[in-house]
């Protein structure tokens, strides 16, 4: 039976300006809320504390291994229908609830309102697909001689240590609890520190949905503390991260060294390959909104475009315009269309990447300085001729920075988009079917977008080659990284 809003969960608003939107942040541990001191969440937009975020200790970890390897007792022996059931009812309680949800993660992350709505509304989209594909975890029959059989069987691979990070709070933790879940296993959430309210909420949902004790536990602290000793526990079978090439390695490394498998989605650097049969302008307009999204925060962003050199002055000036066009503010005015980023290393990283681009002859043709000095307002940053050996042409900004450049034909272009380490995202915008087809085979990425700009969606496995990472999420790949491939070979008669 779906269990009522949870007592602790209802009564943990604050009082203050934002009160009913902003909730106090408490962990989750086998079916109960807990509250504990920790570190203040700054609202990114004018750098007031929004609340506290607890921080987790090793009783706090234990306790949530311990609730982990009993909800996965539970959960595993679940029918695959009740547990779809319970998987769709958090969705659309999430969906009863989006406008509070996104006023909380505009207000702890800075992205405008509709993006957040977006995000949260997406993050269904990923748990009902989850939760029905989860019903469909078939195994499969080896032909085999007389009186012999081969089973093979998915089975969930068992508890989930998930590591989830600040530019899309809630769903990228959606991504991860939806697929353990709906493959049988439990787990334990570590969610981003700086944008903690989106996991609590879906986590929140999921206890109001009538997820037995155990199955879901969400915790936060200090994330090398909470890794190192999770990682390694014998309780945990698989560790998922969402986050920096570094920190993907460390933690791989240490998995490797505990034998654990691991998905790792870590950075990219998108290339965007506009050949010299699609419209320049229209292109550009487009390319404007893309990389405006979440304030270029994201994984998937496009970052270094390649234009074909018959299109690139107009390409180049048109992409300029439209940037300096977008109204710049806190995320909660509705007019808002480029919010802040969401804490102060950004605005450090532009800084740093900007200044060195244009120390090397890059063009600034729109924005290229901070907007304010309260709240973390940066424009968006159009650089035009930007050196191959440039600091932003070669690290993640991972923020609202565009480079582009022109190229002579497709054969530099592609040797320009696999020149990086990164191979997460990739785009291009042509219209005849030879470039599309020498662009899927040569192109080194986990996923290709022709002429638009929508790098992932639930049904669709999403993840990179190189250092951009391994593993997929989404689709029936990213649900199978939760199962493990079981053998049985049956003699019989
Ligand atoms: P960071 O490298 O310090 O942290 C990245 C993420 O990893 C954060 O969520 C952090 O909480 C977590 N983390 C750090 N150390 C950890 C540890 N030992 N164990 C477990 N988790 C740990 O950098 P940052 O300033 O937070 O983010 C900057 C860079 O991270 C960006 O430039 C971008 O490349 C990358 N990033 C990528 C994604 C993505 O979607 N792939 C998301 C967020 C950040």
């Amino acid at each position: 039976m779906p269990r009522k809003p949870d007592g602790d969960a209802a009564s943990h608003e604050q009082k203050t300006d934002f009160e009913m939107v902003y909730p106090n942040i408490e962990l989750y541990i086998d079916g109960h809320w807990r509250r504990a001191p920790g570190a203040p969440i700054i609202n990114p937009a004018d750098e007031s504390v929004l609340g506290t975020v607890p921080h987790a200790t090793k009783t706090d970890l234990d306790d949530a291994l311990d609730a982990a390897s009993r909800g996965f007792a539970v959960w595993r022996k679940t029918a695959p229908n009740a547990r779809a059931q319970i998987i769709l009812r958090t969705a659309a309680l999430i969906r009863e609830r989006v406008d509070d949800m996104a006023t909380a993660m505009t207000l702890e992350q800075g992205k405008p309102l509709d993006q957040a709505r977006l995000e949260i509304l997406r993050g269904c989209d990923i748990i009902e697909w989850d939760a029905t594909e989860g019903m469909r975890m078939y195994g499969r029959i080896i032909p085999a001689g007389p009186g012999l059989q081969h089973t093979v069987y998915r089975q969930p691979i068992g508890p989930v240590a998930a590591f989830s990070p600040w530019n899309f709070p809630m769903s990228s933790p959606a991504r991860k609890v939806a697929g353990a879940l709906s493959s049988g296993c439990s787990i334990i959430l570590k969610a981003s520190e700086e944008t903690p309210a989106g996991a609590l909420q879906l986590v929140r949902a999921f206890h109001d949905a009538g997820l037995p004790a155990g199955v879901l536990n969400l915790v936060f602290g200090d994330p090398a503390e909470i890794s190192g000793y999770l990682v390694p526990h014998t309780t945990i079978r698989l560790i998922t991260f969402t986050g920096s090439v570094p920190v993907g390695k460390h933690l791989a490394a240490m998995a490797g060294q505990h034998m654990k498998p691991a998905i790792m989605e870590l950075g990219g650097h998108g290339p965007v390959i506009v050949c010299d049969d699609v419209d320049p302008v229209a292109t550009a307009a487009a390319s404007v909104t893309a990389k405006s999204r979440n304030a270029g925060q994201v994984c998937v962003a496009p970052t270094r475009f390649f234009i074909h050199e018959s299109g690139y002055e107009k390409f180049a000036s048109t992409f300029a315009e439209h940037a300096s066009q977008l109204k710049v503010g806190n995320g909660m005015d509705p007019s808002t269309q480029l919010g802040p980023v969401a804490n102060p290393r950004r605005i450090q990283a532009m800084e740093r990447l900007v200044a060195d681009a244009t120390a090397r002859g890059a063009r600034v043709l729109a924005g290229g300085q901070r907007i304010g000095n309260r709240g973390y307002y940066y424009p968006l940053t159009v650089l035009a001729d930007v050196p191959d050996d440039a600091l932003a042409m070669n690290e993640e900004p991972f923020g609202p920075l565009a480079l582009v450049n022109p190229v002579h034909d497709l054969d530099e272009a592609i040797a320009k988009a696999n020149a990086l380490p990164f191979g997460l995202a990739a785009y291009a915008f042509t219209h005849s079917s030879n470039n599309v087809h020498r662009l899927s085979k040569d192109v080194e990425t986990g996923n290709l977008t022709i002429n638009h700009f929508v790098a992932s969606t639930a049904e669709t496995p999403f993840g990179g080659v190189k250092d951009s990472g391994y593993g997929r999420e989404g689709g029936t790949e990213g649900l199978s990284c939760y199962t493990v491939a079981k053998n049985v070979s049956h003699k019989f008669g």
